[in-house]
């Protein structure tokens, strides 16, 4: 299977298509790629309420169910992921360009 049609977006970042899935296990909204893929290590299906549930793929069930299809997290895949906090040493000067707190002019 695929998604359909009314469910691929554009990546806000890179501009790649991508779907927007909710975690079977979380209920948290996660972004795939939009073109399933044989090396995706995520099981995506359309749920009864339309919506696009992601799952992932097991060493017990390593296999998608026929009414899935096989997505890579475009966390994987994106070219222009968000910066993440912390991870290198040399980052905390980002803590500059910050923008001032929306407090700061009311009364
Ligand atoms: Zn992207």
């Amino acid at each position: 299977m695929k998604p359909s049609r009314a469910h691929v977006t554009a990546c806000r970042r890179c501009g790649a298509p991508i779907c927007w899935t909710l975690t079977t296990a979380r209920g948290r909204r996660q972004p795939v790629d939009a073109e399933p893929t044989e090396t995706g290590n995520l099981a995506v299906t359309q749920g009864a309420d339309g919506l696009l549930y992601v799952r992932s793929l097991t060493k017990v069930h390593p296999e998608p169910r026929p009414s899935e299809w096989r997505a890579m997290p475009h966390h994987a895949t994106c070219s222009s992921p968000p910066p993440r906090r912390s991870n290198r040493t040399g980052e905390r000067a980002r803590t500059g360009v910050r923008p001032v707190p929306w407090q700061s002019g009311r009364p």
